[in-house]
């Protein structure tokens, strides 16, 4: 059938397969939930009126990621009343929170609608925009001395539009000003009514920053959210450039960026929006913080830590909150489930002025996320292609911990300024330093008591099985999956896994930590060469597709593993 004229690109039989075998759902919290009785009056109602201000922010969300979003979900929703196959559809829709997106598995991105696609600059550039065009109008601009627009244009926080042959940026708060107002509204209704001082102190600034074209009160808003750490709601306007493929294209252009540096413009991609609502879970937040206690000893254990200056240390106090949230409402970037959504985030992010002027980070654990794990899918893993004495080593919870560790590594390691210097590299490799981080500091806990030696073997076997065990070859444009192959592949060439003649996974315990060690000081040294070459040699030797690979992701494939995800909100 056709919505405004766009055929559905999958019949109804193809559809209801995919909502019906191959989605899973997450369910946030209701309003039975304890934590949420257990809520004051006040903060009950504060919830009430940040649930309505998330539900917006999802339109804008939908405006960033393509011009065409907003109408196909409206016409979606209009025929899905009486036709199944639209029906369908729209949930599809929701699930990837646009008219197409990857799924992690096929190659190529979910397309709802024939003749429908997706652009490398999202809605955030005009999407007939090339490579080539961009760049040669960035150029032009600054030969005729538009230096001011460029930085508008190249900024985290603009919508970019064509002006007569020339680019034209418009800061969000204006592009967006309607739904920002409303959004603002409903954060002071919300500031009025919660019963914590603090938390009311800083919706009252990010409200401001929905008003006001000035990065200053992002940077206002972000250090007064990244102090909260006891208070009981959880409210997070996310801001991650993820999405935005086209503007650091540019990186890979010599010659601009030479002119570009000259006019000494700084270059960040666009910031997509979400929104995060929750109840803060104080007893899992406890179990993080005894990760925290540690930070600075691993700081200390960092390699090459006097080649650089680091974030946390003996003498300075880390600035790093960390809360696990029983989650209310997911929207915007946050439901766009193309092909993984995330169970953690540390914010803000280095691009950030809160960061760069020594604001702290605050990292959010996402429960409901983490517990929806498709357990009967993975026991027929491990019976397939790992050895039995393993199995007993698999366990979710294990999985959680090594979140917790790359969370942190975050704060651990070179800053903004090389990480930033690698280029179109810069995620992939910091995601990457974070997961080995994290893998390669797990003995330590050990020693300092935090977790036992068992606890140690779940998390390898965990990791291995649960993260590296890919179900499909990842895309360029997939950094944590781009990295998950790279670990793969290294544990295998240094013989901390193997696979025995039945294709059954092995682990060398003895070894394990020592190669993960070795990894880290391998990937240090990356990022300090602050040289996107080097950087993309790492990458293409330890992304190769082999025959292991290949393997996991047929089985994942023959298992039916479910790419799709539905969020279900109750409020
Ligand atoms: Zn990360």
């Amino acid at each position: 059938m056709k919505i405004n004229s766009y055929e559905i690109a999958y019949s109804e039989d193809e559809l209801k397969d995919m909502i019906e075998h191959k989605m899973r759902q997450i369910h946030l919290i209701d309003r039975n939930f304890e934590g949420y009785k257990k809520l004051s009056d006040g903060d009950k109602k504060a919830l009430e009126h940040l649930v309505a201000a998330a539900k917006m922010m999802n339109d804008v969300s939908l405006e960033q990621d393509h011009k065409l979003n907003r109408v196909m979900k409206r016409a979606l929703e209009n025929e899905a009343e009486g036709n199944t196959q639209a029906a369908y559809a729209l949930r599809l829709f929701n699930s990837l929170n646009g008219v197409e997106g990857v799924n992690g598995v096929d190659e190529k991105p979910v397309e709802i609608f024939k003749g429908i696609s997706g652009s490398m600059g999202r809605n955030f550039y005009p999407d007939d925009l090339t490579v080539h065009e961009f760049h040669e109008i960035i150029s032009k601009m600054l030969d005729e001395g538009k230096k001011d627009e460029v930085q508008k244009i190249l900024s985290a926080r603009t919508m970019v539009r064509r002006k007569g042959d020339e680019l034209h940026a418009i800061d969000y708060t204006e592009y967006f000003a309607p739904v920002f107002s409303e959004i603002a509204n409903e954060l002071e209704v919300a500031a009025h009514y919660t019963t914590d001082e603090k938390f009311k102190d800083f919706l009252g600034w990010q409200a401001q920053t929905l008003l006001q074209n000035n990065e200053d009160m992002d940077m206002l808003a972000d250090k007064h959210w990244a102090v909260l750490q006891d208070n009981d709601l959880e409210f997070t306007i996310g801001r991650e450039n993820y999405d935005d493929q086209l503007t650091q294209t540019i990186y890979n252009n010599p010659e601009l960026m030479a002119k570009i540096q000259a006019a000494g413009i700084e270059i960040n991609n666009k910031d997509m929006l979400g929104v995060r609502v929750g109840i803060v879970n104080h007893e899992g937040t406890k179990l993080i913080m005894r990760f925290k206690e540690h930070m600075n000893e691993l700081a200390e254990l960092m390699p090459y830590k006097d080649k650089y200056t680091q974030n946390v240390g003996k003498d300075s106090e880390l600035k790093q909150t960390m809360v696990d949230v029983d989650l209310v409402a997911l929207t915007g970037d946050y439901a766009q489930c193309r092909g993984a959504i995330t169970t953690a985030q540390n914010l803000p992010n280095n691009d950030k002025l809160a960061v760069k002027t020594g604001g702290g980070r605050r990292n959010v654990y996402h429960r409901q996320v983490r517990q929806s794990v498709d357990m009967e899918k993975y026991k027929q893993i491990l019976e397939r292609m790992v050895v039995p004495e393993l199995h007993q080593y698999f366990d979710v919870e294990a999985d959680h911990l090594f979140v917790i560790g790359h969370e942190n590594a975050h704060s651990l390691g070179p800053k903004a300024e090389y990480q930033n210097a690698l280029g179109q590299y810069k995620n992939m490799i910091e995601e990457h330093k974070a997961d080995v981080a994290s893998i390669a500091f797990m003995p330590e806990y050990v020693k300092n008591g935090t977790i036992s030696e068992e606890q140690l073997r779940k998390i390898y076997t965990t990791w291995v099985v649960y993260r590296l065990f890919m179900k499909a070859k990842p895309v360029f444009v997939m950094p944590h999956r781009m990295a998950d192959l790279m670990q793969f592949n290294y544990l295998l060439e240094n013989r901390a896994i193997w696979f025995d003649e039945n294709d059954k996974l092995h682990i060398n315990f003895d070894i394990f930590g020592k190669v993960m060690t070795k990894f880290l000081e391998e990937t240090i040294a990356v990022q300090l060469s602050k040289s996107p070459k080097k950087a993309k040699e790492f990458v293409d030797r330890l992304t190769t597709w082999g025959k292991y690979s290949a393997k996991i992701a047929a089985l994942h494939e023959e298992l039916g593993l479910k790419p799709y995800i539905e969020i279900k909100s109750y409020f």
